[in-house]
C-alpha cells in the first residue's frame, strides 16, 4: 500500500545525530589555552584544565579519584590493567555492547566471555551466574545505558571476590537505588565522545575509590617521572608504583578539558531532559502493540540520550527491514542493530574475537530491537514527529 502521504514531512526531519553544542564559557579558555599553548595537561605546576575537571568531576559522582584519559576505551583497558589480572584472564562482557568493550579486553591480554542479554537489554542473570564460576573479573556495560540488576551482580562478585568494572559511557547521571551509576563497582568508566552525554569529540574518565587502583592506573595512564605529583591521594603508592608500570600515554590534553569542565553543571538538566524525551515517545509507542520499551528496573533512574524498544509482529526480516523503510521515509532514522550490516554492536561482527560463540537469546533480541538516537535538544514537535512518524510506519508494514 502506498504510504500516507500527508505524514510525509521531511522538512520537519529532527536531525538526531546533533551532538551537545558547547557552552560559551568554553571559549575564553580555549583562547587562554591556545595563545599560551599550555595544552600537556603536567605543563603547569598546578590547577592544570585536566586537573581541575578531575577533581570536578569526583566531586559531581562522589568518588574519591578520577583520572581523565583519552577515552572509556582507554579508561577500560586502564581498568583492566590496574586490576593486576594474569595474563589470559577470563572477563565476563555483556554479549550486547559496542565493540571497544571486548576490545579493551584483549588489548589487556585478557579473554572476554560473552554473557547473554534477553529483551530486557540486560544481562541474563541465569547466564551471568553459571558463567561467573571460571571468571576472574566482570566488565558491566550498562548498554544504551540500560542498566543490569547491579544488586543481584555485585552480590555475586562480592560473595566470591571478583572485581567490578562499570562500563558507564552511556550512564552518566544514572541512578541506581539513588548511588550514582559507575560508583558501584571497583571501577567506573565514562566517555566524552560526541554522542554521550557530555560532549568533547573524545575523552574518558576512570573514577575509583581505590587508592592503589587509582595510583597504578595514574601511572600507566602515562604520568612519567615525577608527574604523579599533581594527582590528589597517596603519595608512597605512587611513589611504590614508578618504573614498575608501563607508560600507556593515555592521557588528556588541557583542550578537551576546557570543552568538558562548563558542560558538567549542565548534566542534571540534560537528564531532565532527556527523561522528558524518552518517556514522551515511550509513552505513545506504548499505546500501540507493535513496541515493547524495556521498562526501567525499580532501582532503576535512567539519564537517557536514546530509546531503544523491540518489534513485536514483525515475524520476518523483510517485515523488519519494511518497517526502517517506513520510518525512513517518514524523516526516523532508526537502526536494528542486528539487521544494520556491519553493526559494531552485533557480536557476530566481533570478527578480531576469533571462533565466536553461539547466543542464541541475544541474537533473537538484536535482530529485533531498534535503536533510535533522541538528543536531549529535540522540541516536544520533533520528539512527536518522531512517535508518529514510527507509529505510522509501522501501521504501514502491519497493513500489508
Ligand atoms: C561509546 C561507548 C564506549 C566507548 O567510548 P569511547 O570514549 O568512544 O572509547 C564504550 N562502551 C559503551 C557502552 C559505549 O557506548
Amino acid at each position: 500500500m502506498a504510504p500516507d502521504t500527508a505524514t510525509l514531512r521531511p522538512a520537519k526531519t529532527p536531525d538526531v545525530h546533533q551532538a551537545e553544542p558547547i557552552p560559551a564559557a568554553a571559549r575564553a579558555e580555549i583562547d587562554r589555552l591556545l595563545a599560551t599553548g599550555d595544552l600537556f595537561r603536567y605543563t603547569a605546576p598546578e590547577g592544570a584544565p585536566v586537573a581541575q575537571l578531575e577533581a570536578e568531576f569526583a566531586d559531581f559522582l562522589g568518588s574519591r579519584y578520577a583520572l581523565a584519559v583519552a577515552s572509556c576505551s582507554a579508561a577500560l583497558f586502564l581498568a583492566l590493567k590496574a586490576l593486576d589480572l594474569p595474563r589470559g584472564a577470563r572477563v565476563l562482557i555483556p554479549a550486547f555492547t559496542f565493540a571497544a568493550v571486548p576490545s579493551a579486553v584483549v588489548h589487556a591480554d585478557c579473554v572476554p566471555v560473552l554473557v547473554e542479554v534477553g529483551e530486557t537489554l540486560r544481562i541474563d542473570l541465569d547466564d551471568f551466574h553459571a558463567k561467573l564460576e571460571t571468571a576472574d573479573a566482570v566488565l558491566i556495560s550498562h548498554m544504551r545505558g540500560h542498566t543490569s540488576d547491579m544488586d543481584a551482580i555485585m552480590a555475586a562478585c562480592d560473595a566470591r571476590g571478583i572485581p567490578v568494572i562499570e562500563d558507564a559511557a552511556h550512564s552518566l547521571g544514572t541512578l541506581w537505588s539513588g548511588r550514582k551509576i559507575g560508583t558501584l563497582g571497583k571501577i567506573g568508566c565514562f566517555s566524552f565522545q560526541s554522542y554521550k552525554m557530555v560532549n568533547a569529540g573524545e575523552g574518558g574518565m576512570f573514577v575509583t575509590d581505590d587508592p592503589e587502583l587509582a595510583a597504578r592506573a595514574v601511572i600507566m595512564s602515562g604520568a612519567y617521572e615525577y608527574n604523579w605529583k599533581k594527582h590528589p591521594g597517596l603519595q608512597n603508592s605512587f611513589h611504590h608504583w614508578q618504573n614498575k608500570l608501563p607508560l600507556y600515554n593515555m592521557r588528556m590534553q588541557n583542550l578537551s578539558a576546557a570543552v568538558i569542565r562548563p558542560q558538567i553543571p549542565e548534566i542534571p538538566a540534560r537528564v531532565a531532559a532527556g527523561q522528558r524525551g524518552h518517556d514522551r515517545v515511550a509513552a505513545r509507542l506504548a499505546q500501540h502493540p507493535w513496541f515493547e520499551v524495556p521498562p526501567a528496573l525499580p532501582q532503576e533512574e535512567r539519564a537517557p540520550d536514546s530509546l531503544q524498544f523491540l518489534l513485536r509482529g514483525f515475524d520476518s526480516d523483510e517485515d523488519a527491514r519494511a518497517f526502517l523503510d517506513a520510518a525512513a521515509r517518514r524523516g526516523v532514522a532508526v537502526q536494528i542493530f542486528g539487521l544494520s550490516p556491519d553493526n559494531a554492536r552485533a557480536f557476530w561482527n566481533w570478527q578480531f574475537l576469533g571462533d565466536l560463540p553461539d547466543l542464541p537469546v541475544t541474537r533473537a533480541m538484536l535482530m529485533r530491537a531498534c535503536d533510535l538516537r533522541l538528543p536531549t535538544r529535540l522540541s516536544e514537535a520533533d520528539l512527536d514527529h518522531i512517535a508518529e512518524g514510527l507509529i505510522a510506519a509501522a501501521a504501514e508494514v502491519q497493513r500489508g
